[in-house]
């Protein structure tokens, strides 16, 4: 971070979207750099080092945000907040496993994002004013809720966003059986539209990649339980 204000790249290449999300940005402290397709982009990020971005899908030319996210993620663990216009999108970054920090779908609200944009931040420790949150050990699986890390073995296990948030949501409430609604509703917020076989969905990706280092149970008639 450069001095104290969070420097944000948004990348995305209708003017009006993105000078409006750069003058509520600005207008809550942070320093906003823009960039309208994914090359120049990349350049942008690597010379402001921002504390977040955030990137459209959609971009010209052949480098997309997706493409973006995946060269970031090669050597930082920046935060992105994706800005999506359809569905599929969401399916997509869900599905490559980008380890994207967040999305908003458009048509959004400048506020909405703005308030994404602190509550990432605040989730990366960026802005120093909540107390660190907690490191929990589970036999070779290291979480760290702050920098939204996972460690198995010491090698770093790539989380989609609801993974973590579910294993954060386990991890908060040790021993006790959960059902699939109180999952749903703890992990992901009451206004999550979801079928509660999401969270069966997410649980054995959670295994898949954290295998028996992982002591969750599956408690019969009921749903899950951690530890
Ligand atoms: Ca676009």
């Amino acid at each position: 971070m450069v001095g104290s204000e969070p420097v944000v790249v948004v990348v995305e290449d209708d003017p009006n979207i993105s000078d409006l999300v750069e003058l509520y940005l600005r207008r809550d402290g942070f320093r906003v750099y823009q960039a309208a397709n994914g090359h120049r982009g990349l350049e942008v990020i690597s010379e402001r080092r921002p504390d977040l971005i955030v990137l459209d899908i959609g971009l010209p030319g052949d480098v997309d945000g997706l493409e973006v996210c995946r060269q970031v993620r090669t050597d930082s663990k920046t935060p992105v907040i994706f800005l999506t216009a359809r569905d599929d999108e969401i399916d997509r970054i869900l599905g490559l496993e980008l380890g994207a920090d967040d999305y908003v779908t458009k048509p959004f609200s400048p506020r909405e994002l703005v308030a994404r944009v602190k509550a990432v931040l605040r989730r990366a420790g960026a802005d120093g004013i909540e107390d660190r949150p907690p490191i929990h050990e589970l036999g070779g699986v290291v979480v760290d809720t702050g920098r939204r890390e996972v460690r198995r073995d010491h090698e770093i296990v790539v989380l989609a966003a609801q993974e973590f948030d579910l294993l954060e949501f386990l991890l908060d409430n040790p021993g006790l059986a959960l059902n699939r609604r109180q999952l749903l509703d703890g992990a992901w917020g009451r206004d999550w539209v979801g079928d509660e076989r999401t969270v069966d969905v997410h649980v054995r990706q959670l295994r898949r990649k954290l295998g028996d280092d992982l002591p969750l149970e599956t408690v019969w008639g009921v749903g899950y339980r951690l530890g």
